[in-house]
């Protein structure tokens, strides 16, 4: 098997989970650049994308286990309220950013106590089939650079 070059794929997006309306899309604004095989996108939306060429537009449906994972209940935290940056009003079901070692983490308010609030760690996405509309704008050969640096540079990349 010879060594392909790795491709670079520029493309929109509408995400939904199944059975629901769309909560996410690129179409408002710019397409999405991904270099494909870096794990910049969940695995059944790289497969999808693996092949395909300009102007292809197609529908694809990724269960969970493909996508961000199944939910773990076990992934709850109980968190002091100080570490909340407005912790006089939170409240529970409210979706916060949180500070954490590894940078800002979005995070679902579970339970709100006197000093400490209970949070939900899983990815708010976690144990849902998802649902994708995707339309293929471009797709090149990555450069060596762009290969180097294990991203997408230009439009719909990094710019540095
Ligand atoms: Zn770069």
């Amino acid at each position: 098997m010879s060594e392909t070059t790795p491709q670079v794929v520029r493309f929109h997006y509408t995400v939904s989970e199944v059975g629901q309306p769309p909560t996410e899309s690129s179409r408002d604004g710019e397409p999405l650049a991904v270099l494909l095989g870096t794990g910049s996108l969940i695995p059944g939306m790289e497969q999808a994308l693996v092949g395909r060429a300009a102007g292809d537009r197609f529908e694809v449906t990724v269960p969970c286990d493909q996508a961000y994972g199944p939910r773990d209940e076990a992934l709850t935290q109980r968190i002091p309220k100080k570490y909340f940056p407005h912790p006089d009003h939170i409240k529970a079901g409210q979706t916060t950013v949180l500070q954490t070692r590894q940078g800002p983490r979005p995070v679902k308010v579970v339970k709100v106590g006197m000093s400490v609030v209970d949070v939900d760690l899983n990815h708010p996405m976690a144990g849902k089939d998802l649902h994708f509309d995707l339309e293929v704008v471009e797709v090149r050969d990555a450069t060596a650079e762009e290969i180097d640096h294990g991203h997408v540079h230009g439009e719909g990349g990094h710019h540095h």
